[in-house]
């Protein structure tokens, strides 16, 4: 059995899998495969709407708010949210928290003016800025509620005086959030919601048609809205799974239950980083990700040993990003704790073999 710790496309639930593969199929008993059907069908309409439906149910989205299902990963939010938000001669700002806030900020650049208001660069990313202000004349401030890289995840959000964005790509249905603290949140699919191809977008209605530049149809979230994540062909079968997966999660209890499991995962496997004399955490304490968990090893000559250690158990993905090193374990909401278990174990092998 694999213990997949895989920082995304990352694990879903087995049912889910299963679920999906019946799909392929035979979806819905219509004789067609789901990778066939039509997306104008009333069966495939139906499926986005139950997936639009969810992800307000699930994080009690309200009023005034449209949930898209796009395409481009979070990777074209960055560019898009500017395209949207941020009007010529204005001034974004931005919380510069690690490589994907970055590339986000470097996007915004090209279509405006950008403040980054604080950043952690000068420690390699492994802490959150707390001490900074926001401009009231910001077009909007745009902030990374999860470093799935550097594995620091902000535990509260700041009063923003302006529409706050948020890529939520590594934690989005990870833990409750307030979405009317937010004018926009995005996440890739592949992190937490369903498989890579779809991007989960929820934006603030009145916030939108304030730029005075011409926006590309599919580049404007008007369209989409209007469309209903329909304008063009959507990606079916992301769409289809993340649905399965948001039904999964509201039938395990919602996010206020997931949130419960996924506090003891992370402090199942930090308490062991903080107890075994042969790891450590790389991020400020209190900033800690219970989604990517970085650390790595007092001795990084060991560090190969306890991979193969590792792996021998069935634990992959574990590798950490070649920015931060060591390892990196994520804990999405399929990962179930005795996963994690089976990782501190083998860090208590790994102690057992190698002391003195
Ligand atoms: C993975 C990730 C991205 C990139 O997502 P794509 O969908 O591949 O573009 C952006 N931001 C964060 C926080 C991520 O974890």
């Amino acid at each position: 059995m694999k213990h997949n710790f895989g920082a995304g496309p990352c694990i879903l639930p087995q049912e889910v899998f299963k679920q999906a593969s019946a799909g392929v199929l035979n979806f819905n008993d219509t004789g067609l495969s789901i990778l066939e059907i039509s997306h104008r069908a009333t069966e495939f309409i139906a499926v986005m709407d139950e997936a639009v439906s969810l992800v307000k149910e699930l994080l009690n989205v309200p009023e005034g708010y449209s949930v898209l299902f796009l395409q481009g990963g979070a990777s074209l939010q960055f560019a898009m949210v500017a395209m949207n938000l941020l009007g010529e001669g204005q001034t974004a700002a931005y919380l510069e928290t690690g490589m994907w806030a970055k590339k986000a900020l470097a996007e915004a650049k090209i279509l405006g003016n950008v403040n980054v208001v604080a950043t952690s660069k000068e420690a390699n990313f492994n802490y959150i800025p707390k001490d900074y202000s926001i401009p009231a004349d910001s077009a909007y401030f745009h902030v990374t509620s999860n470093n799935t890289i550097f594995g620091t995840q902000m535990q509260s959000f700041p009063q923003s005086p302006v529409a706050m964005v948020s890529d939520m790509s590594s934690d989005i249905f990870s833990r409750e959030i307030n979405v009317a603290d937010f004018g926009l949140i995005y996440a890739g699919a592949q992190k937490n919601i369903g498989p890579a191809g779809a991007t989960l977008v929820i934006v603030k209605d009145e916030i939108l048609g304030k730029v005075y530049r011409q926006i590309p149809s599919m580049l404007n979230y008007k369209t989409h809205i209007e469309g209903e994540s329909m304008y063009n062909t959507p990606p079916v079968f992301s769409v289809f799974v993340s649905m399965l997966n948001l039904r999964w999660l509201k039938a395990k209890g919602g996010v206020a239950q997931i949130q419960i499991e996924n506090e003891a995962k992370a402090k199942a496997l930090y308490t062991e980083i903080d107890r075994n004399p042969f790891f450590k955490g790389t991020t400020a304490v209190e900033d800690r990700s219970k989604m990517s968990v970085c650390f790595v090893m007092e001795n990084p000559d060991h560090e190969k040993a306890f991979l193969k250690l590792a792996e021998e158990k069935g634990c992959v993905g574990i590798k950490g990003h070649r920015s931060v090193g060591g390892f990196r374990a994520s804990l999405y909401n399929a990962l179930p704790i005795t996963s994690v278990h089976v990782l501190v174990d083998a860090m208590q092998e790994f102690e057992e073999k190698f002391k003195n």
